[in-house]
């Protein structure tokens, strides 16, 4: 049998929160197919209490509570110990904030292990004891590790080669080279008085290419103008930039 490109282990205590996302669209396609596999290791299974509890109070008070760590990180070890060494993540959002970059990282390991919090958080002797890295996915609190789990796991599996189905599409998309991805038009070619770009229609991929390629950068120049301080203007672009700000100083002294 052919190990799959990408194998994700989910510790959870919410296994059946993947179902759907495991069975559907282009990734239900590669688990399907193979190219992708999923394993599940519920913490409460190793949970040594009478009534299979996980969570405790915490040390030193305060609200809520706190998933202990001997159920977690024998959980873990369990996964390790069936199925081989994994690149372990623990998700938190004082974690590392996920991006395009730690996806295309990512996406060259082929075992990913994600430690899936509740509650108030997780016992701190689990990153100590059991994590590679500690992953955010932004400044905001989630209830749980699994919905974060899931973006990580769609921005990645798009980017090992056979899961996508076009590797192309991966190379022009928002974000691969620090710009925002070129608008996009289908049919009808007349929606409600708007128009798609007759450029786009013309059948001339160098011209249709080169607009994009404008489109991508004003685009980027507009609406998220950090990335061009992380990754700088090309020569061409900086053509574009003047001739904008040129135009932008001609209204402005026309009076426009
Ligand atoms: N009390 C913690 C938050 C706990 S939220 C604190 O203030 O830091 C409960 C769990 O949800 C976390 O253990 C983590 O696994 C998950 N989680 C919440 N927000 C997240 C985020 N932005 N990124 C990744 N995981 C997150």
């Amino acid at each position: 049998m052919i190990p799959p490109s990408l194998h994700c282990e989910l510790v959870t205590l919410f296994p059946e929160f993947f179902v759907s996302f495991v069975a559907t669209s282009l990734l239900g396609k590669a688990v399907d197919a193979g190219t992708v596999r999923f394993d599940f290791t519920n913490p409460r299974d190793f949970s040594t209490s009478k009534h299979r509890t996980v969570d405790d109070t915490p040390y030193g008070g305060g609200p809520g509570m706190v998933l202990q760590a001997p159920p977690v990180v024998a959980a873990v070890e369990h996964a390790v110990a069936e199925r081989g060494p994994a690149h372990r993540i623990l998700l938190s959002p004082q974690g590392q904030v996920f991006d395009q970059r730690m996806a295309e990282s990512l996406a060259t390991k082929r075992r990913l292990l994600f430690v899936c919090g509740r509650y108030e958080g997780v016992d701190e002797r689990v990153p100590e004891l059991c994590a590679d890295q500690v992953v955010s996915i932004g400044d905001f609190v989630l209830s749980g590790g699994e919905l974060a789990a899931a973006v990580i796991i769609e921005a990645v599996s798009r980017l090992v080669p056979g899961v996508l189905g076009s590797q192309a599409s991966v190379e022009d998309e928002s974000h691969a080279v620090g710009r925002l991805e070129y608008p996009q038009y289908t049919r009808p070619p007349e929606f409600r008085g708007h128009t798609v770009p007759e450029i786009l229609t013309s059948g001339d991929h160098a011209k249709i290419a080169a607009w994009r390629r404008k489109q991508s950068f004003l685009r980027t120049a507009a609406r998220r103008p950090d990335l061009l301080v992380s990754h700088p203007p090309t020569a061409e672009e900086k053509r574009w930039a003047s001739a904008l700000a040129a135009q932008s100083t001609n209204s402005a002294n026309s009076g426009d």
